[in-house]
């Protein structure tokens, strides 16, 4: 074996590892569908600068970043509303996407990594139980090693044979439909809440965002279900009425992206191959960010690889990235994916109840891109166990759904614990088939 590594796709994980490998010495080729300088959504994206540090990213230019402000969530219909307070030191930057490529991309190039533009990767090429290489429109590439940074519907991950146990598709409720844009400032009126986070307005079951900025006003909305641009009109109409900045001009942005909202993907490895970031479904599963856990997730699988003296890289050596990263991330993150369904599952009147009841309280919201588990949000604080405990106990249909959400984010914490601690394929693959139960 030796040390040349491919890297599909410029996902951000991939590029934060293919930076620290080309440090290392490493020989690594990035191929990605995109042309130079396209790379980025035309709008800003918050994440932790923390996992800058953790993958030896520099910080970007202070003029390219601010400080994300607190976001103030909005019942569906009551008029409760209750505020984050994100602690000092978890504070989360936002910056323009492409300006986050750029950067992430320079550190990269600095470090010595090659990036072929303009190639579209069809399909991973398998040697027996091995993946050797990627299958592209300019011809096949080989390598010691492919990492997949290709996203949620990454055409490496979903076209590897069967018998790698490793899961192809996304169903429809682990994946978000996103509709976001920056539409022109209709109004000059101050507004109170400047960053309104809204669940199930209108009765709806969705989540929306509108934050108003001093050039214009960003819409954000997200469902589990296809929308179409005249239903998106439609309930941006009926957030103007209470969102009066925001104007019908669409000024930036202005189209629909899916995000994977669910637990990491059971398999990340295989002999030859490790997914990342999207690819290997990495984002926070109540709020779908995912640039923190990729960077993060980029220096374990790099201190994986560098670790493998032998330069194998097959299953078994790559198996501690991923239980790395399940130790220390999937096993906080994944039984948010049991919140989001008791979400689903609750009606607008119930989470109103929440709101009023105070069964819902500041501290239960102040969810960051940095979030480190279910105890952030629910400190084992007495009184307000007993304000749950008195708001669920008068609301019999609400209690069962709460019981039931219970179990089951006792059940996805337990299984993701249990995880084998070394690749054995059968004992990895019967612990995926149950690791996939609790979540539904
Ligand atoms: C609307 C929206 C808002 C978001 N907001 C935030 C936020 O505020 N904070 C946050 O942390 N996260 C946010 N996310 C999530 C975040 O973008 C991802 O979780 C994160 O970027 C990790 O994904 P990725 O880079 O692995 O994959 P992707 O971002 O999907 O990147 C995949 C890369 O692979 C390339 N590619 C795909 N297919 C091929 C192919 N066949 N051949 C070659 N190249 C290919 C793509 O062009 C792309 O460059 C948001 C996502 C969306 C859609």
């Amino acid at each position: 074996m030796g040390k040349n590594i491919i890297i599909a796709g410029l996902g951000h994980g991939g590029i934060a590892v293919a930076a620290i490998l080309a440090q290392n010495g490493y020989n690594v080729t990035v191929y990605e569908k995109q042309s130079e300088g396209t790379l980025g959504y035309d709008w800003t994206d918050i994440f932790a600068p923390e996992a800058l540090k953790i993958a030896g990213m520099p910080m970007p230019p202070q003029e390219k970043y601010e400080y994300k402000e607190h976001m103030t969530f909005f019942a569906p219909t009551s008029k409760r509303t209750l505020t984050q307070r994100v602690p000092d030191d978890k504070l989360e930057i936002k910056m323009e996407r492409k300006d986050i490529y750029a950067h992430f991309i320079n550190h990269a190039v600095n470090c010595g990594v090659n990036i072929i533009y303009d190639c579209m990767v069809t399909a991973p090429i398998t040697l027996g139980s091995r993946v050797i290489g990627i299958k592209t429109d300019k011809g096949d590439y080989y390598a010691d090693l492919i990492i997949d940074a290709c996203g949620m519907n990454s055409p490496v991950r979903s076209n590897l044979p069967d018998s790698f146990g490793i899961e192809k598709q996304v169903k429809r409720e682990e994946k978000i439909t996103i509709f976001r844009a920056f539409y022109n400032k209709a109004s000059d009126i101050e507004v109170e809440a400047k960053f309104r986070v809204m669940l199930f307005a209108g009765g709806k079951k969705s989540i929306s965002w509108v934050a108003s900025e001093n050039e214009h006003t960003d819409l954000l909305v997200g469902r589990f279900e296809e929308f179409t641009i005249e239903e998106l009109n439609e309930y941006a109409d009926f957030l103007r009425k209470s969102c009066p900045r925001l104007g019908k001009e669409i000024v930036r942005g202005g189209q629909f992206v899916e995000i994977p909202v669910r637990h990491p993907l059971s398999v990340m490895v295989a002999d030859g191959y490790a997914a990342i970031g999207d690819s290997a479904f990495m984002t926070v599963p109540l709020i779908g960010s995912g640039i923190a856990n990729s960077l993060k997730a980029a220096r374990m699988l790099a201190d994986t690889i560098i670790a493998d003296k032998a330069e194998d890289y097959n299953a078994s050596t790559l198996w501690s990235y991923q239980l790395n990263y399940f130790r220390k991330i999937a096993t906080n993150m994944a039984p948010l994916e049991c919140v989001k369904y008791f979400l689903l599952n609750a009606t607008p009147d119930e989470l109103d109840y929440c709101f009023d009841s105070g069964m819902l309280n500041e501290d239960n919201i102040t969810m960051t891109a940095d979030f480190g588990g279910i105890f952030d949000l629910f400190k084992p604080d007495v009184k307000d166990m007993i304000v749950k405990a008195k708001g669920a106990i008068k609301n019999p249909k609400l209690l069962v759904k709460i019981l039931d959400c219970g179990a089951k984010l006792a059940a996805a914490t337990a299984i993701c614990a249990a995880i084998p601690t070394k690749w054995d394929k059968k004992k990895v693959m019967a612990w995926a088939e149950k690791y996939a139960k609790p979540f539904h």
